[in-house]
Protein backbone atom coordinates (compact mmCIF):
# COMPACT_ATOMS: atom_id res chain seq x y z
CA UNK A 1 0.00 0.00 0.00
CA UNK A 2 2.93 2.43 0.28
CA UNK A 3 4.32 1.28 -2.58
CA UNK A 4 0.85 2.35 -4.14
CA UNK A 5 0.78 6.24 -2.42
CA UNK A 6 4.34 6.71 -3.44
CA UNK A 7 3.76 5.82 -6.88
CA UNK A 8 0.20 7.97 -6.94
CA UNK A 9 2.91 11.07 -5.06
CA UNK A 10 4.88 10.39 -8.30
CA UNK A 11 2.00 10.18 -11.17
CA UNK A 12 0.90 13.90 -9.73
CA UNK A 13 4.83 14.56 -9.62
CA UNK A 14 5.04 14.00 -13.31
CA UNK A 15 2.49 15.33 -14.17
CA UNK A 16 3.55 19.12 -12.59
CA UNK A 17 7.17 18.70 -15.05
CA UNK A 18 4.85 16.77 -17.73
CA UNK A 19 2.66 20.28 -17.78
CA UNK A 20 5.50 22.50 -17.74
CA UNK A 21 7.57 20.79 -20.23
CA UNK A 22 4.49 21.75 -22.48
CA UNK A 23 4.12 25.55 -20.88
CA UNK A 24 8.44 25.82 -21.66
CA UNK A 25 8.13 24.89 -25.10
CA UNK A 26 4.68 26.77 -25.70
CA UNK A 27 6.50 29.94 -24.78
CA UNK A 28 9.28 29.35 -27.13
CA UNK A 29 6.81 28.99 -30.09
CA UNK A 30 5.28 32.13 -28.89
CA UNK A 31 1.70 29.78 -27.73
CA UNK A 32 -1.10 29.99 -25.42
CA UNK A 33 -0.26 26.43 -23.37
CA UNK A 34 -4.10 26.45 -22.94
CA UNK A 35 -4.38 25.82 -26.46
CA UNK A 36 -2.47 22.49 -26.35
CA UNK A 37 -5.00 19.17 -24.54
CA UNK A 38 -2.55 17.17 -22.79
CA UNK A 39 -4.18 13.52 -23.00
CA UNK A 40 -3.16 11.08 -20.51
CA UNK A 41 -2.24 7.95 -22.13
CA UNK A 42 -3.68 5.67 -19.24
CA UNK A 43 -3.47 2.05 -21.67
CA UNK A 44 -2.46 -0.84 -19.17
CA UNK A 45 -3.03 1.45 -16.11
CA UNK A 46 -5.75 0.42 -13.70
CA UNK A 47 -7.98 2.90 -12.34
CA UNK A 48 -6.06 2.98 -8.90
CA UNK A 49 -3.26 4.71 -10.89
CA UNK A 50 -5.73 7.19 -12.93
CA UNK A 51 -7.58 8.36 -10.22
CA UNK A 52 -4.52 10.33 -9.08
CA UNK A 53 -4.81 12.47 -12.71
CA UNK A 54 -8.41 12.92 -12.35
CA UNK A 55 -8.26 14.15 -8.68
CA UNK A 56 -5.71 16.46 -10.13
CA UNK A 57 -7.52 17.87 -12.71
CA UNK A 58 -6.74 16.03 -15.75
CA UNK A 59 -10.33 15.09 -18.19
CA UNK A 60 -8.67 13.98 -21.00
CA UNK A 61 -7.49 10.37 -21.16
CA UNK A 62 -6.23 8.04 -24.35
CA UNK A 63 -6.58 4.63 -24.59
CA UNK A 64 -5.51 1.61 -27.12
CA UNK A 65 -8.54 -0.99 -26.96
CA UNK A 66 -11.98 -0.84 -26.74
CA UNK A 67 -12.17 -3.30 -24.53
CA UNK A 68 -9.98 -1.94 -22.07
CA UNK A 69 -11.63 0.88 -22.42
CA UNK A 70 -15.05 -0.26 -21.56
CA UNK A 71 -13.63 -2.77 -18.67
CA UNK A 72 -12.00 0.28 -16.62
CA UNK A 73 -13.65 3.39 -17.66
CA UNK A 74 -17.52 3.36 -16.65
CA UNK A 75 -16.93 3.61 -12.60
CA UNK A 76 -14.17 6.72 -13.43
CA UNK A 77 -16.69 8.33 -15.45
CA UNK A 78 -19.81 7.99 -13.03
CA UNK A 79 -17.14 9.69 -10.62
CA UNK A 80 -16.04 12.60 -13.11
CA UNK A 81 -18.38 12.78 -15.64
CA UNK A 82 -16.88 15.68 -17.55
CA UNK A 83 -14.12 13.02 -18.63
CA UNK A 84 -13.19 13.10 -22.55
CA UNK A 85 -11.93 9.49 -23.80
CA UNK A 86 -9.60 9.78 -26.85
CA UNK A 87 -8.95 5.95 -28.74
CA UNK A 88 -5.68 6.26 -29.86
CA UNK A 89 -4.72 2.87 -30.59
CA UNK A 90 -5.74 0.85 -34.59
CA UNK A 91 -9.43 0.38 -34.40
CA UNK A 92 -10.61 -2.46 -36.28
CA UNK A 93 -14.71 -1.63 -38.07
CA UNK A 94 -16.29 -4.27 -35.93
CA UNK A 95 -15.56 -2.05 -33.06
CA UNK A 96 -16.68 1.27 -34.44
CA UNK A 97 -19.96 1.05 -32.70
CA UNK A 98 -18.87 0.62 -29.52
CA UNK A 99 -15.80 3.22 -30.04
CA UNK A 100 -18.11 5.73 -31.05
CA UNK A 101 -20.63 5.04 -28.00
CA UNK A 102 -17.76 5.16 -25.48
CA UNK A 103 -15.14 7.97 -26.50
CA UNK A 104 -15.55 11.62 -27.31
CA UNK A 105 -12.33 11.22 -29.74
CA UNK A 106 -11.00 8.69 -32.48
CA UNK A 107 -7.39 9.48 -33.34
CA UNK A 108 -6.71 6.41 -35.44
CA UNK A 109 -9.08 7.03 -38.67
CA UNK A 110 -7.13 5.51 -41.53
CA UNK A 111 -9.05 3.75 -44.23
CA UNK A 112 -12.54 3.58 -46.09
CA UNK A 113 -13.79 0.83 -44.52
CA UNK A 114 -13.31 2.35 -40.52
CA UNK A 115 -14.98 5.89 -41.93
CA UNK A 116 -17.95 3.65 -43.00
CA UNK A 117 -18.44 2.05 -39.99
CA UNK A 118 -17.64 5.01 -37.76
CA UNK A 119 -19.85 6.94 -40.03
CA UNK A 120 -22.40 4.05 -39.74
CA UNK A 121 -22.29 4.46 -35.70
CA UNK A 122 -22.23 7.94 -35.81
CA UNK A 123 -25.53 7.51 -37.47
CA UNK A 124 -26.80 4.69 -35.68
CA UNK A 125 -26.20 6.90 -32.06
CA UNK A 126 -26.52 10.55 -32.67
CA UNK A 127 -23.32 10.60 -30.86
CA UNK A 128 -20.23 12.91 -32.89
CA UNK A 129 -16.70 12.48 -31.85
CA UNK A 130 -14.28 14.87 -32.87
CA UNK A 131 -12.28 12.26 -35.78
CA UNK A 132 -8.20 12.58 -36.32
CA UNK A 133 -7.01 11.05 -39.72
CA UNK A 134 -3.88 8.97 -38.95
CA UNK A 135 -1.18 9.77 -40.96
CA UNK A 136 1.37 7.21 -41.70
CA UNK A 137 3.89 9.90 -41.52
CA UNK A 138 7.51 7.59 -41.75
CA UNK A 139 5.74 5.25 -44.27
CA UNK A 140 6.30 2.37 -42.07
CA UNK A 141 4.87 -1.31 -43.08
CA UNK A 142 3.98 -1.89 -39.78
CA UNK A 143 1.92 1.24 -38.44
CA UNK A 144 -1.46 2.41 -39.01
CA UNK A 145 -2.24 5.28 -40.97
CA UNK A 146 -2.81 6.24 -44.47
CA UNK A 147 -0.04 7.24 -46.79
CA UNK A 148 0.21 10.76 -46.90
CA UNK A 149 -0.65 10.98 -51.24
CA UNK A 150 -3.95 9.36 -50.19
CA UNK A 151 -4.45 11.77 -47.47
CA UNK A 152 -6.57 14.30 -49.52
CA UNK A 153 -8.95 11.87 -50.84
CA UNK A 154 -9.50 10.38 -47.50
CA UNK A 155 -10.19 13.67 -45.90
CA UNK A 156 -13.16 14.10 -49.01
CA UNK A 157 -14.11 10.65 -48.10
CA UNK A 158 -14.40 10.96 -44.34
CA UNK A 159 -15.92 14.76 -44.25
CA UNK A 160 -18.80 13.46 -46.94
CA UNK A 161 -19.35 10.75 -44.70
CA UNK A 162 -20.50 12.75 -42.06
CA UNK A 163 -17.11 12.53 -39.55
CA UNK A 164 -16.62 15.62 -37.66
CA UNK A 165 -12.58 15.44 -39.04
CA UNK A 166 -11.00 17.77 -36.17
CA UNK A 167 -7.29 17.46 -37.56
CA UNK A 168 -4.29 14.98 -38.27
CA UNK A 169 -2.32 12.63 -35.95
CA UNK A 170 0.98 10.92 -36.35
CA UNK A 171 3.26 8.84 -34.44
CA UNK A 172 6.97 9.39 -36.01
CA UNK A 173 8.98 6.54 -36.80
CA UNK A 174 11.19 5.39 -33.19
CA UNK A 175 14.50 5.85 -32.66
CA UNK A 176 15.60 8.60 -35.48
CA UNK A 177 14.76 12.40 -34.90
CA UNK A 178 11.17 12.78 -34.91
CA UNK A 179 11.15 16.70 -35.88
CA UNK A 180 10.83 16.29 -39.42
CA UNK A 181 7.96 13.70 -39.57
CA UNK A 182 6.06 16.36 -36.79
CA UNK A 183 7.05 19.10 -38.98
CA UNK A 184 5.61 17.59 -42.28
CA UNK A 185 2.41 16.49 -40.31
CA UNK A 186 1.88 20.15 -39.21
CA UNK A 187 2.14 20.96 -43.08
CA UNK A 188 -0.38 18.52 -44.67
CA UNK A 189 -2.72 19.48 -41.44
CA UNK A 190 -2.30 23.26 -42.65
CA UNK A 191 -2.49 22.51 -46.01
CA UNK A 192 -5.41 20.56 -45.93
CA UNK A 193 -6.94 23.33 -43.57
CA UNK A 194 -7.50 21.22 -40.46
CA UNK A 195 -6.69 23.02 -36.79
CA UNK A 196 -6.05 19.91 -34.71
CA UNK A 197 -2.52 18.20 -34.52
CA UNK A 198 -2.46 15.14 -32.13
CA UNK A 199 1.37 14.45 -32.00
CA UNK A 200 3.89 14.14 -29.83
CA UNK A 201 4.36 11.55 -26.50
CA UNK A 202 6.38 11.21 -23.65
CA UNK A 203 9.92 11.95 -26.01
CA UNK A 204 9.06 14.10 -28.36
CA UNK A 205 6.24 16.46 -26.91
CA UNK A 206 8.61 19.58 -26.50
CA UNK A 207 9.45 19.25 -30.26
CA UNK A 208 5.71 18.80 -31.08
CA UNK A 209 4.30 21.52 -29.07
CA UNK A 210 6.92 23.69 -30.80
CA UNK A 211 5.63 22.58 -34.09
CA UNK A 212 1.85 23.23 -33.84
CA UNK A 213 0.54 20.42 -31.86
CA UNK A 214 -2.96 20.92 -30.52
CA UNK A 215 -3.28 17.47 -28.67
CA UNK A 216 -0.15 15.50 -27.27
CA UNK A 217 -0.16 12.20 -26.04
CA UNK A 218 1.86 11.33 -22.89
CA UNK A 219 2.12 7.74 -21.57
CA UNK A 220 5.18 7.05 -20.12
CA UNK A 221 6.04 10.43 -18.61
CA UNK A 222 2.90 10.51 -16.29
CA UNK A 223 2.96 6.99 -15.48
CA UNK A 224 6.52 5.69 -15.71
CA UNK A 225 7.48 2.77 -17.91
CA UNK A 226 4.58 0.35 -18.39
CA UNK A 227 4.30 -3.09 -17.17
C1 LIG B 1 1.24 4.41 -26.04
C2 LIG B 1 0.98 5.52 -26.98
C3 LIG B 1 1.32 6.85 -26.66
C4 LIG B 1 2.06 7.23 -25.39
O1 LIG B 1 3.41 6.89 -25.49
P1 LIG B 1 4.47 7.29 -24.35
O2 LIG B 1 5.77 7.20 -25.04
O3 LIG B 1 4.29 6.32 -23.24
O4 LIG B 1 4.17 8.69 -23.93
C5 LIG B 1 0.97 7.85 -27.55
N1 LIG B 1 0.33 7.56 -28.71
C6 LIG B 1 -0.01 6.31 -29.05
C7 LIG B 1 -0.71 6.07 -30.35
C8 LIG B 1 0.31 5.25 -28.21
O5 LIG B 1 -0.02 4.00 -28.56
Amino acid sequence: MIDDDLSRTATVTQLGAVRDRIAHAARLARRDPADITLIAVSKTQDAAAIRPLLAAGVRDFGENRVREAQAKWPGLIADYPDTRLHLIGQLQSNKAAEAVAIAQAIHSIDRRSLIDAVARAIEASGRQPDCYVQVNIGDEPQKGGCAISDLPALLRVARGAGLTVAGLMCLPPAEVEAAPYLALCAKLARDNGLAGLSMGMSGDLDTAVTLGATHVRVGSALFGARP
